[in-house]
């Protein structure tokens, strides 16, 4: 088995990363950052994303499993001091997996120059740098609303605990196939009219957004921004890859959600 350890630049993860690193290879374990079969992050939540679109033209041959230098995240399950630990289930390994839906973004040009296509594991927002954003929202091909605001957020169920959460989404259960879209900063009034509410689609179903103006927008997928071309359309919808992650130990969603966002006190 090879594995690429992918870690950011703290010093604290660093020296996770060498332990890592020092632990592996002493068990026998092959480093390979260029061609990996399982990618272990050293951070949180941003570095796994991070380390995802490192990886994107992999995700069908890569496993990720991340350890988290802070608090447990939603994409990391191992903590800091679980080194040894990870080591054993990475030297035991024996394919388990679980997958989540990833977000198929494509993004089409005033100009008339070729479309791009990207992917989030969080989700996609667009935006205009200053102003009001007006865009025709359109479900599978019908205008469904025409927006005003500062932006829309399209996200994957287990990018809904990031910005989605932030702009009033729901949290959305990962095994559900399905992208959600929460307005940010709506305008609701007699004169301009949206849902005003998030709303979930299935896998088989897109949403397209069409910005009255190309330009001036900002678009981005995860922390990544596309720019530079003015843009006609996005369309949204689930990708045919999903991330895997090699799931050594299982932490219910609901737990990871309570103590991420609620901490109750235990007795
Ligand atoms: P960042 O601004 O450095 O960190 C954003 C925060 O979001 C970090 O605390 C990160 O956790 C957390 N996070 C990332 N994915 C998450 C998930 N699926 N569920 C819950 N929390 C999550 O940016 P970054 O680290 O490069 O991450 C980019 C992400 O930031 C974007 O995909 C977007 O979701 C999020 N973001 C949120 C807002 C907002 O809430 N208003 C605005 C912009 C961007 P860690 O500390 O574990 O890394």
């Amino acid at each position: 088995m090879k594995v690429s350890i992918f870690s950011n630049n703290g010093p604290e993860s660093k020296a996770v990363a060498t332990a890592l690193h020092e632990g592996l290879v002493a068990g026998g374990v092959t480093i390979d950052s260029l061609d990996p079969d399982i990618v272990v992050t050293v951070g949180g939540d941003g570095t796994l994303l991070s380390a995802v679109h490192h990886y994107n033209d992999r995700l069908d041959q890569v496993r990720f499993v991340g350890i988290h230098t802070g608090h447990l995240g939603f994409y990391t399950d191992w903590r800091d001091y679980e080194v040894d630990e990870l080591v054993a289930s990475l030297i035991e390994d024996n394919g388990q997996s679980i997958s989540y839906p990833m977000l198929a973004i494509r993004v089409e040009y005033a100009d008339g120059t070729h479309a791009d296509e990207a992917l989030a594991l969080n989700e996609s927002t667009i935006k205009k740098v200053s102003g009001t954003m007006v865009a025709d929202v359109y479900i599978k091909d019908e205008l469904f609303e025409s927006f005003r605001g500062d932006g829309l957020c399209i996200s994957t169920p287990t990018g809904s605990t990031a910005y989605n959460k932030s702009v009033g989404g729901a949290v959305l259960d990962p095994r559900f196939n399905a992208i959600q879209m929460a307005e940010i900063g709506s305008i609701n009034n007699i004169v301009f009219r949206t849902l005003g509410s998030p709303l979930v689609i299935p896998a088989d179903e897109w949403i397209r957004i069409e910005p009255t103006s190309s330009v001036d927008n900002v678009l981005m997928c995860d922390q990544l921004s596309i720019e530079g071309r003015p843009i006609k359309a996005i369309t949204y919808r689930i990708a045919p890859q999903r991330i895997q992650f090699a799931e050594y130990r299982h932490t219910h969603f609901w737990q990871r959600v309570e103590a991420s966002f609620i901490g109750r006190e235990r007795s």
